[in-house]
């Protein structure tokens, strides 16, 4: 059986060893951290538990899928709970939105702030992305990106609706009139960290995913999937060396032979007895190729506060947004201009709501995220940026007049990561959360594809990868790339 690197321990890095550890396969994972998880990290001060990156689960039966498929039951592993509520929208003129999980009491909320012809506009964009996901699920997300998969007689015959060049704000503009319920349907373009005015309709899959599976969060907190997928690489014999950071790689006859990492930030450390290369990252130009950093449309970064917040409030569900005014406006600072929007949406997510563990009594985690652009010349986050921002994001939270008086004499600590910190935790271009972003089918058809075209025995796992960002695809990243191995080059393109 051939021998397996895996480089990085993210969620595509250890799904991809572990389903190829199913398969019989030997493999060695090297990370540069010192913990396993990459952008699924979690934090602890003061008696306080924070998830420190994604923060909602919208695909269960994908884990579950994995679970199965070798031969665990879930159960064991992640206990993942559904929830009443996938978020709650606020808008500054007092009008919010509770998107209930459960249909019937959705609708009545839906009609009760919209109003019927709305909600009838609803269910027809919820048409538009049914069409969608079920002309990608098996073909495009289930499987390696070939041109050919998109060649079905039904993808021929709608061939323009992928091609169209229709943004996700056109699609909203299609079904919506209240200028409010198109914000919250082009929100959905940051899940993968692209903008509404720019992404292909074709991602109005992800509201459609999230409406029809729910809303779902791991007792415990998100930070269990990333613990039990290092438990089961322990019990699969699967070593990961931590402080492993991939410097270079030396190459002949169109095959990586050696990789050096530095270990510890010190000793240099060579590795060449291995067959096959996974990367579960594309920061690497070596790996990537010169083309892959040339377009430089990277897709957003994030800024984060975690607030230990000295009240339990009512007003928040456990996922929360609180819109921008100008939404195009904030898309063209991050996308055009390249600076934080000053007028920005805030998400605050508070694990608490589940776990009352999270947070000491009578008090609450926030974890609060603005969207961010990727690190440029534009802007630099320099340490009075830094806090700038935090109390520019407090204002606006202020601005809602949600909270009695100032919020910020309720916080009992805040801890802040900017996108400058997401490289050097994550190692991500740029600090951006998915690599080359998906506004446009061109830099979508730049992403590295799960088999490098520039080495016989390098692969590619992971969000910035296809099938693309999130929690769920990550896993899926690491089932393409395991069949990949699995069945050789047999179904090449
Ligand atoms: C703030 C934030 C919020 C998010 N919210 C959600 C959400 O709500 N729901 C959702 O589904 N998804 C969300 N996501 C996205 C999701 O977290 C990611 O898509 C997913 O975790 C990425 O997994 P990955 O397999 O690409 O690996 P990554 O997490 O990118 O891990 C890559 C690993 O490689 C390591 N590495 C990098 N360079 C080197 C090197 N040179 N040598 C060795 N190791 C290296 C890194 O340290 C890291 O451990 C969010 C992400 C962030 C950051």
């Amino acid at each position: 059986m051939k021998k397996i690197i895996i480089c990085g321990a993210g969620i595509g890095g250890m799904v991809s060893a572990i389903r190829l550890a199913h398969l019989g396969y030997k493999s060695e994972i090297f990370e540069k951290n010192n913990y396993a998880g990459g952008k699924m990290g979690e934090y602890y001060e003061s008696g306080f538990r924070f998830d420190t990156g994604p923060s909602l689960i919208t695909m269960p039966y994908v884990l579950e899928d994995f679970f199965n498929e070798i031969g665990r039951d879930i159960k064991n592993y992640i206990n993942l709970i559904p929830l009443d509520n996938a978020c709650r929208y606020f808008w500054s003129d007092g009008v919010s939105l509770n998107a209930y999980t459960d249909h019937i009491r959705f609708k009545d909320e839906f009609i009760s702030v919209f109003g019927e012809e709305e909600y009838s506009g609803f269910l027809n964009y919820l048409e538009y992305g049914k069409f969608f996901y079920e002309m990608s699920e098996k073909n495009i997300l289930q499987s390696e990106f070939r041109i050919r998969n998109f060649l079905t007689a039904k993808g021929i015959k709608n061939i323009n609706k992928f091609i169209s060049g229709k943004s996700i704000n056109d699609l909203s503009n299609k079904f919506f009139k209240d200028p409010k319920l198109k914000q919250l349907f082009d929100r959905y373009a940051t899940y993968n960290g692209s903008s509404p005015y720019l992404a292909s309709q074709i991602f109005s899959i992800i509201p459609y995913i999230e409406f029809k599976y729910g809303a779902w969060y791991p007792e415990g907190g998100m930070y269990r999937i990333a613990k039990a997928l290092a438990r089961l690489c322990g019990e699969y014999g699967i070593r990961i060396n931590y402080g492993h950071e991939l410097s270079d790689i030396s190459s002949a006859s169109g095959n990586i032979n050696k990789c050096i990492f530095t270990v510890n930030d010190e000793a240099q450390k060579s590795i060449s007895d291995f067959d096959i290369m996974i990367s579960n990252f594309t920061n690497n130009i070596k790996l990537t190729g010169k083309e892959y950093f040339k377009t430089g449309d990277w897709s957003s970064s994030g800024f984060i506060a975690l607030i230990g917040f000295n009240e339990i409030s009512d007003i928040l569900s456990q996922h929360n947004i609180f819109f921008s005014g100008d939404y195009e406006k904030e898309f063209l600072d991050i996308f055009e201009k390249k600076i934080p929007a000053d007028d920005m949406t805030v998400y605050i997510s508070v694990t608490g709501k589940s776990e009352r563990n999270d947070a000491p009594a009578g008090t609450e985690n926030w974890f609060v995220l603005v969207n961010a652009p990727a690190l440029n010349d534009n802007f630099t986050w320099t340490e009075k940026n830094k806090y700038d921002y935090f109390e520019k994001v407090i204002d606006k939270i202020n601005s809602f007049e949600l909270f009695p008086g100032d919020i910020r004499e309720k916080i009992i600590f805040s801890k802040i990561f900017t996108p400058a910190d997401f490289l050097k935790n994550y190692g991500s271009e740029f600090g951006s959360i998915y690599g080359l972003s998906s506004n446009s089918l061109f830099t979508m058809f730049r992403r590295p594809k799960n088999k490098s075209d520039n080495y016989n025995n390098l692969y590619f796992t992971g969000g910035n990868t296809h099938p693309g960002g999130g929690v769920p695809l990550c896993f899926l990243s690491g089932k393409i790339v395991s069949e990949i191995i699995r069945d050789g080059n047999k179904n090449a393109y």
